[in-house]
């Protein structure tokens, strides 16, 4: 279990992680841990049961039984109760659920056990807040990901836009600040580099020139 490569690709929302750690477990062969996915798929469920977020208690016993499925209906799908929740899971509402349930520390200990069972070889390319920091501190390759907050907000825009999702600019740069502020001050798993991260700010980087950085890191790490 110790010997299987895990690269850990933490940083704030939309600097474009998701598209690059995916890009990355392809070129691997790698499982993909969207663990921003697993907080997306609760705050759902928690909305659809009517469960009020600050009942801590019932939101992490949500957490224990969520009955999750990726890749059902297609890569980088998602679903709930065997009912698909890609597209909803991507809206606002998605977002900012996830942002607040992710704030509850007993919410953070359920879903830690789910993430660990990612870890299957050849290997893992884990996406998040807290892969290097929390989850997998032995990760062999740490990389934080950042960029400034207008061009993430701008990425995120046209990425719901081709999703066909209705958004405006000034609404998503607004809550992307919120989301920033509330992941980095949490008591529990705040995001930040860990120690050992490489730190790569990509505002002015196309994807590819990032996930070729990364893999020239990941070849040096193993050479
Ligand atoms: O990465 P993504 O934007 O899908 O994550 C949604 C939310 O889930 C984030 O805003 C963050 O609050 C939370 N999250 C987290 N820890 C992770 C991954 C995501 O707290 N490892």
């Amino acid at each position: 279990m110790n010997d299987i490569p895990v690269i850990a690709i933490d940083g704030p929302s939309g600097s474009g992680k998701g598209t690059i750690a995916q890009k990355i477990a392809n070129q691997l062969g790698f499982v993909l841990l969207d663990s921003g996915a697993l907080y997306r798929i609760l705050g759902i469920a928690a909305h659809k049961a009517n469960i009020d977020l600050v009942l801590h208690e019932q939101v992490s016993n949500l957490a224990r039984g969520l009955d999750i499925e990726f890749g059902k209906n297609g890569p980088g799908s998602a679903a709930l109760d065997g009912q698909d929740v890609s597209k909803e899971i991507r809206t606002n509402l998605g977002s900012d659920l996830a942002s607040k349930v992710s704030t509850i520390p007993q919410v953070r200990e359920s879903l830690y056990y789910r993430q660990l069972e990612f870890k299957k070889a050849p290997g893992l390319v884990a996406d998040g807040r807290d892969m290097g920091t929390v989850v997998f501190p032995d990760a062999k390759l740490k990389i934080f990901l950042t960029a400034s907050v207008s061009i993430r907000a701008r990425r995120r825009y046209n990425q719901l836009i081709d999703k066909g999702i209705d958004v405006s600019l000034p609404d998503i740069l607004r809550d992307l600040k919120e989301r920033d502020r509330r992941d980095i001050e949490r008591s529990v798993s705040p995001l930040k580099p860990a120690k050992d991260a490489v730190i790569i700010d990509c505002t002015d980087l196309a994807i590819e020139e990032v996930v070729d950085q990364v893999l020239r890191l990941y070849y040096c790490e193993n050479s």
